[in-house]
């Protein structure tokens, strides 16, 4: 029997096989092996797929949000029931270790706890009586279909970034998930439909590029939201807004952490080691690069390098482990290929991941931590988004300088300052010109509340993600004036009416 399984989609509350006869592997990173099988969608399922949303949609957006809350209630906890059960499918596709995997799952859940609070989110604002027996009131109301295109770092949380608070609105929704980690999309589909989603409410089309131009052109798709890489986001933002479609399009990052000379440095250390190499590099929040201001420097480096080389790697469901492999091979050989380039450049290869192996798992795709130390702003693997296990430390002869150097960066996604003045800290966190700022928190991504986004060529569109931004990225603003015949002048009015 073949433990290789059929990845299809989910399509007006039914799993669907996919008819196009395209496929794609899926693999378990950890060991190299395929276990999937995931069928890629032709233009004719993405059409299926939006016109089970569109004839969905009536129904849903009538429905008073504090019915749509209940459902998102009943699906929070039947997230909670099946939390591990999640956690293990994105640790297999995706080879994050397990814990951080749980952890994924539980900053999704923390959206949706966020959307339930609709009927309060969806609440308008009203004037009485700005005229004569006239009031004046604003409210949100959903878009019709919308539609999700994300990547494979975060198979659970992104979706969850976006369907929870566009569903809540009342909109219907199309995922597109990665092709890479693909099957808790339809397990979440499954979980959707048992806590009472309308079928059609949430659909899942799997495949490639194919999919996702199919999704653009679609004239029933008012809105796309897209994380991902840096050039498909700029592609998508265009393509959709040549279309009239509203998008909000998140992009790669190099996130710079800055080491002030008066920072607590084992603090310090300790941030650098779980932000650079946790889930391997693969996470835009992730820590690309270490500024090392004053005379730090040398002491930072000598800190970090017994650390790195200690790092704990192997297959994330198995015993004591910190980081897992990278995603495919192919990206492994594209991590790989980085690193000969930083070698290449100049920079200092102060510890070298190429070639790991780890025993009993020698087919995995596995990079071990990597660090290079005199790296400058020419080099590639300081002006490229890496997303593996590499550090790159930069040497900063003052905080003006350091400062200056992430805001000329073409990113800006996150960023953290290590210090213990809380007068630097206050000048960088107005002055830097990145979308989320830590400040002695290394990943500073926003709570489900607050609206996750970066600045720069990190994000197309003028909203964030998830939050009141959400909100508003997926509804439309309506003003209504209204009066009745008793407080109706006679006669017509042809000058602009004003309050006299
Ligand atoms: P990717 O851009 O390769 O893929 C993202 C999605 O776009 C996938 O669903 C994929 O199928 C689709 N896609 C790929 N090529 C396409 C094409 N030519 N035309 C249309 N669609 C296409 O990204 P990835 O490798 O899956 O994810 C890693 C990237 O995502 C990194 O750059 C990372 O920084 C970024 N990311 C950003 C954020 C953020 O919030 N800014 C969050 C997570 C990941």
């Amino acid at each position: 029997m073949s433990s290789i399984s059929n990845i299809g989609h989910f399509i007006g509350g039914k799993a669907v096989a996919g008819q196009s006869g395209q496929s794609k592997d899926v693999f378990n990173p950890a060991t190299g092996e395929v276990t999937g099988k995931l069928a890629l969608a032709t233009t004719a399922e993405v059409d299926a797929a939006v016109a089970s949303a569109h004839a969905a949609f009536p129904a849903w957006s009538a429905l008073a949000p504090l019915k749509r809350a209940r459902v998102l209630f009943k699906f929070k906890a039947l997230l909670d029931q099946h939390h591990d059960e999640l956690a293990r499918m994105i640790t297999v596709e995706h080879g994050k270790v397990f814990s951080d995997a749980q952890g994924e799952v539980a900053r999704g859940i923390e959206v949706v706890e966020f959307a339930c609070g609709i009927p309060q989110l969806l609440k308008g604002q009203f004037t009485e009586q700005i005229g004569g027996g006239i009031d004046n009131w604003s409210m949100r109301q959903p878009l019709g279909v919308v539609a999700g295109i994300t990547p494979f770092n975060f198979p659970v949380m992104v979706p969850m970034w976006m369907f929870p608070v566009a569903i809540a609105c009342g909109n219907t929704f199309v995922l597109k998930p990665s092709e890479r980690d693909p099957s808790a999309a339809i397990r979440i589909a499954e979980l959707l439909k048992e806590a009472g989603l309308p079928d059609g409410v949430f659909n899942v089309v799997q495949g490639d590029k194919v999919a996702v131009d199919a999704l653009i052109a679609h004239p029933d798709v008012q809105a796309l939201s897209f994380v991902g890489s840096t050039p498909i986001a700029e592609y998508i933002y265009a393509e959709g807004t040549k279309r009239g479609k509203r998008v909000q399009a998140l992009g790669g990052a190099k996130n710079h952490l800055v080491v002030m000379p008066d920072a607590n440095l084992d603090q310090a250390v300790d941030a650098l080691i779980g932000a650079a190499y946790g889930s391997a590099g693969e996470r835009c929040m992730a820590i690309s690069v270490a500024v090392a201001v004053g005379d730090i420097a040398d002491e930072l480096v000598e800190r970090l390098v017994p650390r790195v080389k200690a790092l704990q790697i192997g297959n994330g469901l198995e015993g004591h482990i910190e980081m897992g492999p990278l995603v495919t091979g192919e990206h492994r050989a594209k991590v790989v290929g980085y690193i000969d380039q930083g070698v290449k450049e100049g920079a200092t290869l102060v510890v070298d991941g190429r070639g790991h192996v780890v025993d009993g798992h020698e087919k995995g795709f596995y990079v071990g931590g990597t660090l290079f130390d005199n790296v400058t702003a020419d080099m590639k693997i300081y002006k490229e988004e890496i997303f593996g296990p590499v550090l790159a430390v930069v040497r900063a002869p003052d905080f003006a300088t350091a400062l200056d150097l992430i805001n000329k960066h073409e990113f800006g996604n996150g960023v953290s300052l290590f210090t213990s003045d809380g007068g630097v800290a206050r000048a960088f966190t107005h002055g830097v010109q990145v979308g989320m700022v830590g400040v002695n928190v290394p990943i500073p991504v926003p709570m489900a509340w607050h609206s996750f986004g970066g600045w720069k060529r990190s994000l197309f569109g003028d909203h964030h993600a998830y939050g009141e931004e959400g909100v508003r990225f997926y509804t439309r603003f309506k003003s209504v004036m209204q009066r009745w015949p008793d407080s109706i002048a006679k006669g017509a009015e042809f000058t602009m009416p004003v309050q006299k």
